[in-house]
């Protein structure tokens, strides 16, 4: 296994966080029982972003791109609240996946994980240069994570922000992996996605539609370049060669607004799986931008 041998440093936090050491005992623990594994979506797109994935009666966000207060209200929405919130992981410093985080890390004492490069873009960022750091955490590519029942695994993605990563996590019973706002799938990429049982993929952009758009040509070079964004065609590409039975739900995230219609993500998707024999339309779904999803139990 190509990146297994890598994965066996884990990040040692102190207190106030509950990030913890994994003892064999507490891995015993925390992996021992069945907990149910659950997702939602906050919003997901090139206006906001922000998920919740949970364990147990605990979970974490990834990004925080959209109001404090949206994320708190749609949280409540599903039954959760912020007491069961135990961080924040950030993908990179981009204004979508962070525009959020100053209040909700302040008001709630939230700490939030991120790559160093990352934290230093959070810590200059006009949008969020008031987060009190002490709330920073750092973390490392490869370098796994015990927190709210989950073991988390951080993975170097190619975009350009700063210190992107996506994250691979899991419990006893499922894991999902999240790959958003990257140029292109690397083999450590696709290595992540394919362990996963529930995969959150981008699918930013119809290469048509941008094409024949109203973006500068700057832009659309920059969306279509290996630090951009991915394609429909990209992530169909993926589900063509990699899928297999174990990965039971797909969803399509990052939507563009201008460049993309979530009929043709999802047709693009399913054209591929069907293509290859698969006929599983209800696995696919395509994350509606500004509205949050109901909780999946995955
Ligand atoms: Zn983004
Ligand atoms: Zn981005």
């Amino acid at each position: 296994m190509l990146f297994e041998g890598t994965m066996n440093f884990t990040l040692i936090l102190s207190a106030p966080f509950s990030l913890l050491l994994p003892s064999k005992s507490l891995l015993l623990d925390l992996f021992s029982s069945l907990y149910p594994f659950v997702f939602c979506s906050l919003a997901s797109g090139s206006s906001g972003n922000s998920y919740f994935v949970g364990s147990g009666d605990e979970g974490v966000l990834i990004d925080a791109g959209i109001s404090a207060r949206r994320i708190v209200k749609s949280l409540a929405e599903n039954g959760i609240s912020m007491a069961q919130v135990k961080a924040v992981l950030i993908t990179h410093d981009h204004s979508d996946h962070i525009k959020g985080l100053p209040v909700l890390a302040n008001k709630f004492r939230l700490p939030v994980l991120a790559t160093a490069e990352c934290l230093g873009g959070i810590a200059s960022h006009y949008l969020t240069k008031e987060i009190d750091q002490e709330l920073f955490q750092a973390i490392r590519p490869k370098q796994k994570i015990i927190l709210a029942g989950l073991e988390i695994n951080p993975f170097k993605v190619s975009h350009d922000g700063s210190g992107n990563v996506g994250y691979h996590l899991r419990n006893n019973q499922t894991s999902l992996t999240l790959a958003t706002d990257l140029g292109f799938l690397d083999e450590e990429v696709i290595f992540y996605l394919k362990k996963a049982s529930a995969i959150i993929l981008e699918s930013n952009y119809d290469e048509e539609m941008l094409e024949k758009g109203s973006y500068p040509y700057h832009l659309k070079q920059r969306i279509r370049s290996s630090t951009g964004h991915l394609s429909n065609a990209d992530a169909a590409n993926f589900l063509k060669k990699h899928f297999h039975q174990g990965i039971k739900n797909v969803f399509l995230c990052h939507l563009s607004q201008h460049n993309n219609l979530p009929e043709l993500a999802h047709s693009s998707a399913l054209k591929a799986l069907n293509g290859n024999g698969h006929k599983l339309p209800e696995l696919i779904h395509v994350l509606p931008r500004s509205n949050a999803t109901t909780l999946f139990h995955l």
